[in-house]
């Protein structure tokens, strides 16, 4: 029987097992391979920092979840992939051998490439559920005794929405506290303006979100580099249009968080060093065609934040494009059916619309913004802001830990309900032919 192995169970690896049961039936033998036997729902991470969450509330236990779907499942990690040769070499010794592979693995966080960066030195990160929790008794430490605050996206990053999400979370935790006065707030990214996000903006990000930071009184520094982040502050240099060091200062910080830039998993890189050629880009990302397929090993699809995908302008500090929820979700609709069409003898024909609809949580108030598809030029460019994205979000958590618990990928009425707001998972032309 046909073995599809996916490797990786986070946002995009647990549905992409889902949709593969659900569409192939019993044609084809599905095994996840993770490091965890948890799920956990990456974007709570933030509020699992503030204390608004336990960790235990944004995670599922995968193995009888898995088990109930007939998919095989290993939480041992993969410590290499062997591309020529159809296998993966589990960290535990084993073995599997597949006739495809789907590689989603999310991000390998770059902490290490900037000096003091990150949760094992002085700033904390809520890019993992046990980074988030560990920052979370940080947290209250810190409110106990405030001072100066600095978040942000370093240089390289890509995913600029939680960094936003968490300064303006952080003020609203604050004034509740009432406390906000205590702790000045300086928003340092790499991004050329605020609201960039990486996609050269969405609607008026831009003018919402710099709103936003003034209503709130968060001063910001764009087309910034982290030099070094010490236990008490931040050094930066902000960097000109041509690509020069414009002013560097150290800012004092008690308290740091920043998104740090990502590489692809450790485990497409083999043991001289290298990444395994023709597989990713230089930075480990996986290259992948219009059907998600990498074009040299064509049994082998990637989904999810470990896909290359080039950034969408030149910016005096490099951003990367971030990879949203949505966007993840129709990669992993158009793998299953293309393996679909693989295993009937056809060519893949589906393509991903990397549509992207995304809630940015304030905490009591938010901003959402679709993307049609994410990359301009654009179909659809649309962004609003209010209390109403705070409360779609977390109804949006709610659903999600359903889906994953109950073994959905997507329901018929998901289905119906995006498509009737026009938002779709495949490329119209890339549909079947009746
Ligand atoms: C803090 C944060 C908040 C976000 N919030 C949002 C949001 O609100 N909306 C939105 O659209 N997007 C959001 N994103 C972006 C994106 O949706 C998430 O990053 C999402 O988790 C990416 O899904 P993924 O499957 O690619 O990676 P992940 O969800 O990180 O999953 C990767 C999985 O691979 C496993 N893995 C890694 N290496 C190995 C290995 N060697 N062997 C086996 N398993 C391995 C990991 O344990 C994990 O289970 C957010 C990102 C972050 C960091």
């Amino acid at each position: 029987m046909t073995k599809i192995i996916v490797v990786g169970a986070g946002i995009g690896g647990v549905p992409m097992a889902f949709e593969l049961r659900d569409l192939l039936g019993g044609d084809a033998e599905i095994m996840a391979v993770s490091d965890s036997e948890w799920f956990q729902f990456v974007p709570s991470n933030p509020w699992v920092t503030l204390g608004w969450r336990k960790p235990e509330q944004v995670k599922v236990h995968l193995p009888e979840v898995f088990a109930r779907k007939g998919i095989g499942f290993s939480a041992a990690g993969v410590r290499l992939v062997h591309a020529k040769e159809n296998a993966v070499e589990l960290r535990d010794g084993s073995r599997l051998s597949y006739d495809y592979l789907v590689i989603a693995t999310g991000p390998a966080l770059a902490f290490d490439e900037i000096e003091g960066l990150g949760p094992e030195h002085n700033s904390i990160s809520v890019c993992h559920v046990d980074h988030a929790a560990a920052a979370a008794e940080r947290w209250e430490r810190f409110c106990a005794d405030p001072g100066p605050m600095v978040i942000g996206a370093v240089q390289g990053a890509s995913c600029f929405g939680p960094a936003y999400e968490f300064a303006m979370m952080v003020v609203t935790d604050l004034r509740k506290r009432k406390i906000r006065d205590r702790v000045p707030i300086t928003f340092v990214t790499s991004e050329p303006y605020v609201g960039h996000l990486g996609l050269g903006g969405v609607g008026d990000t831009k003018g919402m979100l710099e709103s936003a930071f003034r209503d709130r009184d968060v001063k910001w520094i764009t087309s910034a580099k982290v030099d070094r982040v010490a236990p008490d502050s931040v050094t930066v240099t902000e960097v000109g249009e041509d690509g020069g060091a414009k002013r560097s200062q150290t800012l004092p910080a008690k308290l740091s968080m920043f998104i740090p830039a990502f590489r692809g998993s450790p485990c497409l890189k083999q043991d001289d060093g290298t990444w395994i050629a023709s597989l990713t880009n230089p930075r480990g990302f996986v290259l992948v065609d219009r059907f998600q397929r990498n074009p040299t090993f064509p049994n082998v699809f990637a989904v999810g934040v470990c896909v290359a995908i080039p950034p969408v302008e030149a910016t005096p500090v490099p951003v990367g494009v971030p990879k949203t929820g949505y966007m993840i979700e129709s990669m992993v609709t158009a793998v299953a059916h293309n393996i679909r069409d693989l295993l009937a003898g056809r060519e893949p024909t589906r393509e991903p619309t990397w549509n992207a609809v995304c809630l940015a949580d304030f905490g009591n108030d938010g901003i959402a913004f679709v993307a049609q598809p994410q990359i301009p030029p654009r179909n659809v460019n649309w962004s609003s802001q209010g209390y109403w994205v705070h409360a779609a979000k977390v109804a949006f958590e709610k659903y999600f830990l359903r889906k994953v618990r109950k073994g959905t990928s997507e329901p018929g009425y998901e289905h119906l309900v995006m498509k009737l707001m026009g938002i779709e998972k495949l490329r119209p032309e890339a549909k079947p032919r009746a």
